[in-house]
């Protein structure tokens, strides 16, 4: 089973990799975005975490509930609101349980997943981070770990896309070649859980 303390090591560990990775994917938005994934990312992270140990939930649902509510608040570009849909709409799914299955998890992951696809109407293959929110989750049932490889092989299979959906569309055929930067923050989010599965 998994507890409030669970998701939040996965927030915390979510946050630290971001602060981490936040200058490649900043790079990574250069050429086919505005330079300010790693950035926006840093600050709704650094957000949630602060929040989280603030006042800490003592649910599944009410700590990624907070987490989604951060990133909605304080990060001003479009993958604030995405991942924020994605936290809020998982926790929202989880309820006031004090402790939820991996099975619930996973189906709950999946209505969050869904209302990233919903809110951004992006599809796998628009080179998104729907390409490796929709794997992630489609292995959730295997392991975390499975989760968190599907997760960055899909970020990998962005690179030979052309662009669909975001700043990145604008630039047409001129996309290819380029790896989605939201593909590769879910790469860390997913690899973050895993983490804080000590899978
Ligand atoms: P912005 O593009 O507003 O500067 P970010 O740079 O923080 O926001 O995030 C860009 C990422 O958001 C993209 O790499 C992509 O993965 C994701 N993204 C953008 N638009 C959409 C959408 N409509 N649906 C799903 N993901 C999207
Ligand atoms: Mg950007
Ligand atoms: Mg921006």
């Amino acid at each position: 089973m998994l507890d409030a303390e669970f998701f939040r090591r996965w927030m915390t560990a979510t946050a630290a990799a971001v602060d981490r990775e936040a200058e490649r994917l900043t790079e990574l938005d250069s050429p086919i975005g505005d330079a300010d994934h790693g950035s926006n990312l840093r600050r709704g992270f650094t957000a949630v975490a602060a929040a989280l140990e603030k006042d800490p939930p003592d649910t599944p649902g009410a700590v990624l509930t907070l987490a989604g509510r951060q990133l909605i608040s304080t990060v001003g570009g479009a993958s604030g609101p995405l991942y924020g849909t994605l936290l809020r709409r998982t926790g929202k799914e989880l309820g006031e349980a004090a402790e939820v299955s991996e099975a619930q998890f996973a189906d709950a992951l999946r209505a969050g997943v869904d209302a990233v696809a919903k809110l951004g109407g992006a599809v796998p293959g628009d080179k998104t981070m729907v390409d490796a929110l929709e794997p992630a989750v489609a292995e959730l049932a295997t392991s975390f770990r499975a989760a968190a490889e599907a997760a960055a092989r899909g970020a990998e299979a962005t690179v030979p896309l052309i662009a669909r959906k975001g700043r990145a569309s604008y630039l047409g055929e001129r996309s290819a070649g380029h790896q989605d930067p939201g593909a590769t923050s879910t790469a860390l989010l997913f690899a973050a859980l895993a983490e804080a599965a000590g899978d």
